[in-house]
């Protein structure tokens, strides 16, 4: 099975994609994670460190595949994670999408590409250009990370309307959105309103998890010394349960730009000035109190 995991920018696909990556793994599946963003931080909470890029290890042997063996490139991370980082095209120049490709040539010659149960694709920001929605070549079921906020569902819906353009060609079905970071779900709801696709989970902002970040670790990781923490696994298992159940998902009709902004801008004007008013009258209710 192939995963293709994307969002806005910052959104948290990472951090999704490595504790995603972990929880597969430990229902037994084989799983490889590769990081496409040129960033190259994919893997990190995995392995502990940067692992160095298929790109950089290319250039370093002069573009010679025979001369790259997988563990140059392969690193076994936290759970048994295999982990692989694409690298990028130096900044300004060249293009995702080659390197995307280069990364999985390479690994189809290592014999690396079909070992594995699941293959999972952390994938750079919103889909901008043909070059980083080549992951969706590849993938059986995109996830979307989003948030309860206007940009990360306008990057969202754009990453559908890509997988709806690529789902003519490949057999690709959007599995569902992810939100993250997000105490409350009102927009993700409002949104798949209108654009069905089923949510999968919706985690709060949680501190360790940030916290986790900056240890080089996973949440997984850090809950072997504080079961406490094992709820926030159980985020994790149960997406990763849903995926292996081999869900329908969606191809997704995303909305026209206009009309996302109007359903979404009113709405929370709407509930904006609705709080307002509710506030007004509370104040009012209290200062009527207070003059009685
Ligand atoms: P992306 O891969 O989309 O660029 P990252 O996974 O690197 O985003 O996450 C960005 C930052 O947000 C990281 O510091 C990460 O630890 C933090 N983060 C992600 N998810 C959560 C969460 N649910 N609660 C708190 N912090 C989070
Ligand atoms: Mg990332």
């Amino acid at each position: 099975m192939k995963l293709a995991v994307y969002g806005k920018g910052g959104i948290g696909k990472s951090t999704v994609s490595c504790n995603l990556s972990i929880a597969l793994a430990r229902r037994g599946k084989k799983v490889l994670q590769i990081g496409c963003d040129p960033k190259h931080d994919s893997t990190f909470t995995l392995t502990g460190f940067l692992i160095p890029t298929i790109i950089d290890t290319l250039q370093a042997k002069d573009y010679h595949y025979e001369d790259i063996w997988p563990e140059d490139v392969i690193y076994k991370g936290y759970g048994g994670v295999s982990c692989v980082e694409a690298g990028g095209p130096p900044a300004g120049a060249g293009c995702g999408g080659y390197v995307v490709g280069e990364t999985v040539k390479l690994l189809k010659e290592l014999n690396a590409f079909y070992e594995y149960d699941v293959i999972l694709f952390d994938v750079l920001g919103d889909v901008v250009c043909g070059g980083f929605a080549a992951p969706l070549n590849y993938a059986d079921y995109c996830l979307i990370v989003t948030d309860n906020g206007f940009d990360a569902l306008f990057a969202a819906n754009r990453i559908g309307a890509s997988i709806r353009e690529k789902s003519r060609s490949h057999p690709l079905r959007c599995a569902g959105l992810i939100g993250n970071r997000s105490s409350q779900r009102d927009l993700i709801d409002k949104y798949v309103e209108h654009c069905p696709m089923p949510i999968l989970e919706v985690l709060p902002l949680i501190e360790d998890i940030r916290i986790s970040r900056v240890k080089a670790q996973t949440i997984f990781e850090l809950a072997e010394s504080n079961p406490e923490l094992e709820e926030v696994c159980d985020f994790y298992l149960n997406i990763g349960d849903q995926i292996l159940s081999g869900p329908e998902g969606v191809v997704p009709k995303e909305l026209m730009d206009r009309e996302l902004f109007s359903l979404l801008s009113d709405y929370y004007l709407n509930k904006t000035s609705q709080g307002e008013a509710e506030a007004e009258k509370e104040t009012q209710n209290e200062t009527d109190f207070l003059m009685v």
